[in-house]
């Protein structure tokens, strides 16, 4: 079994979170991708995020016509911050036959040497790099010790599909002047629920 790990604020969830997904786990045969909803991600410890039920509501709402794709819990149920590494060894435990993969943004991959215990990060999973505008990772100068992870066959870099620019920064953005995202960024049903509970406002 292919079991691929997606982690994130997911503050909102939008299209950039799940084209390249559905896309990623089609060309790799994933049986299932979950998206884990970070409750207190350790790389954002200064901004206040929307609560974890509603960033895990709008998960569940976006992903509801996907194919094998699904919202977790399991990260928002911890009472601490959740790392990676963690959370691999946590599905490692539950799911000793599955082949582990972890989806990452190539934003997120170029950073990935400030990770904790990131070195231990490829020998549980394999990491699936999406494509992300402006994080073309041919012509970037990364860390060298990501740039040698990125050159072994623990590394997947995915070229397809093109990359959606789409940010949760700008939406959030978008969403506080009470405008609209542009067509096709946001799930009309994730649309609804920041507008009713006023999230970003
Ligand atoms: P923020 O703007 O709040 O920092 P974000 O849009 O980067 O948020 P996150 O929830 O932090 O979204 O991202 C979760 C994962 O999705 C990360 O691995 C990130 O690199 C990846 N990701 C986010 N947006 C895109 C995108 N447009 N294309 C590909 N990957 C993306």
């Amino acid at each position: 079994m292919k079991l691929g790990l997606f982690g994130g604020s997911f503050d909102p969830i939008h299209q950039g979170h799940v084209v390249p997904v559905r896309a990623a786990r089609q060309a790799l045969g994933l049986d299932r991708v979950l998206y884990l909803v970070t409750a207190k991600p350790p790389h954002k410890p200064r901004r206040a995020l929307a609560p974890p039920l509603a960033r895990h509501a709008m998960v569940e709402m976006a992903l509801l016509g996907e194919e094998g794709l699904f919202a977790s819990p399991y990260e928002m149920m911890l009472d601490r911050p959740a790392y990676t590494i963690e959370t691999l060894e946590h599905f490692q435990r539950a799911e000793p036959a599955a082949e582990l993969h972890l989806l990452i943004g190539g934003d997120s991959f170029a950073d990935l040497h400030l990770w904790y215990r990131w070195r231990d990060i490829p020998a549980v999973a394999r990491l699936v790099v999406l494509p992300r505008p402006g994080w073309d990772l041919d012509t970037r100068v990364l860390h060298p010790e990501i740039a040698a992870l990125a050159a072994t066959d623990r590394v997947i870099l995915l070229r397809e599909p093109p990359p959606l620019d789409v940010s949760s920064t700008r939406l959030r953005e978008l969403f506080a002047r009470g405008e609209q995202p542009p067509a096709g960024q946001v799930s009309d049903l994730v649309i609804r629920y920041v507008q009713k509970y006023d999230l970003y406002r």
